[in-house]
């Protein structure tokens, strides 16, 4: 790859050092060493090294591309660096396994992490599939294991949005998928830094799981209960909205539920069923997403999915003692065995589709 190529092709000659995406970065702020406008500068002035362990700091959130007003793509710029370092004989797993020693405690399984235990559970709770997130965030709240939780509501119809929330209506009125990213992380950074807040549950992407390990590294006095969704891709609202009304003749911001299953984006509307090919709405897919290697959120203390499990049921992975504690807390919990293999295959085809597009980008 000719680097002045992928700097053309992520337009990081636009950048005029204003400095947005280093104040938007959630990394930066616990970071001070990490700045993706000195990257974009380096890289500008010919001495980027792709040795830079920096290259793997960014989780992907692409807060700082969305509000960067020359329109560099940073995350992009960022995994055309991995991929050539990748190239150049560097393991990305060094950086993954590092954060897994620090936080988690398990068997490890080259497809889906460490893991401590993995089972399919339900609970009477009314959420995803069994209910399980909805019911170990009010669990671990009502018995103080934390005192407050990220989450994701809808708001302007099935638009995402994060929030930070200490009492239990909140949570439950969270349930549900959104198949959206929204910003976690600066909620959390939010809670810890304005509300002073030291016991936090999150509910989170795998991206976004990587983000908070790194921060927590810093932030060693701040208990975190990381609770991560598996997530094969997730769209752009702005883009996805449109798309369903023309694809499935729905207004997105009406629907009661989504679900992604089994190849199918299905919208439960006015008690109908609706559905379509995911692959109907590749174009309204993040950018991020096609380099993404993790589909059960490897680094979480919990992974909850649907993959694997029974209808009705969720896979629970439990990675860290942590997560052992949080799931214990469950009452009235039905179980039933996993279909790993199912889960593995996921995981290892989105690892191959990251790869593969890794290999295009060295070709820029
Ligand atoms: S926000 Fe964009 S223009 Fe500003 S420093 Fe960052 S990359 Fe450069
Ligand atoms: S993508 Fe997110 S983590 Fe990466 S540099 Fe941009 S704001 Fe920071
Ligand atoms: S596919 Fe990866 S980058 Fe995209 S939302 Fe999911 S975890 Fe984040």
């Amino acid at each position: 790859m000719e680097m002045e190529e992928l700097i053309a092709e992520t337009k990081v000659y636009n950048c005029v050092e204003c400095g947005k995406c280093n104040a938007n970065c959630p990394i930066s702020w616990f970071e001070s060493d990490y700045s993706p406008r000195l990257i974009a500068k380096r890289a500008l002035e010919g001495f980027i090294d792709v040795h830079d362990e920096k290259i793997w700091h960014c989780m992907s959130c692409q807060l700082c591309s969305d509000r960067c007003p020359s329109e560099v793509d940073y995350p992009k710029f960022i995994w055309g660096l991995r991929a050539e370092a990748l190239k150049s004989g560097i393991k990305e797993a060094a950086y993954v396994s590092e954060l897994e020693q620090l936080f988690l405690d398990g068997e490890r399984d080259k497809d889906i992490g460490i893991v401590k235990e993995i089972t399919a559970g339900k609970t009477a709770v009314e959420g995803q599939d069994g209910g399980i997130v909805t019911s170990l965030l009010t669990a671990g709240m009502e018995k103080g294991l934390f005192d407050s939780a990220i989450v994701v509501h809808r708001e302007d119809g099935f638009k995402a949005k994060a929030i930070m929330t200490e009492n239990v209506e909140d949570i439950i009125k969270a349930s549900g998928s959104k198949y959206q990213f929204a910003p976690t992380v600066e909620r959390m950074v939010e809670a810890i830094i304005e509300g002073g807040g030291k016991r936090i549950a999150i509910v989170a992407l795998p991206c976004s799981i990587y983000g908070i390990r790194r921060i927590q590294k810093v932030f060693s006095d701040v208990e975190l209960y990381n609770i991560g969704l598996f997530c094969f891709e997730n769209f752009y609202y702005e883009l996805l909205k449109p798309f369903v009304s023309e694809i499935l003749d729905v207004d997105l911001g009406l629907a009661d539920k989504i679900d992604v299953k089994k190849g199918k984006f299905v919208v439960y509307i006015e008690g109908e069923e609706k559905s379509c090919d995911v692959d109907e709405l590749q174009e309204a897919v993040r950018a991020s997403c096609a380099f993404c290697t993790d589909f059960t959120a490897r680094l979480a203390d919990i992974s909850v999915g649907s993959v694997g499990s029974p209808d009705g049921y969720s896979t629970v992975i439990i990675r860290s003692k942590k997560g052992e504690e949080l799931f214990g807390l469950l009452k009235g919990l039905e179980t039933t065995s996993v279909d790993r293999d199912e889960i593995a295959k996921l995981a290892r085809l989105k690892r191959k589709r990251g790869v593969e597009e890794l290999e295009k980008l060295e070709g820029v």
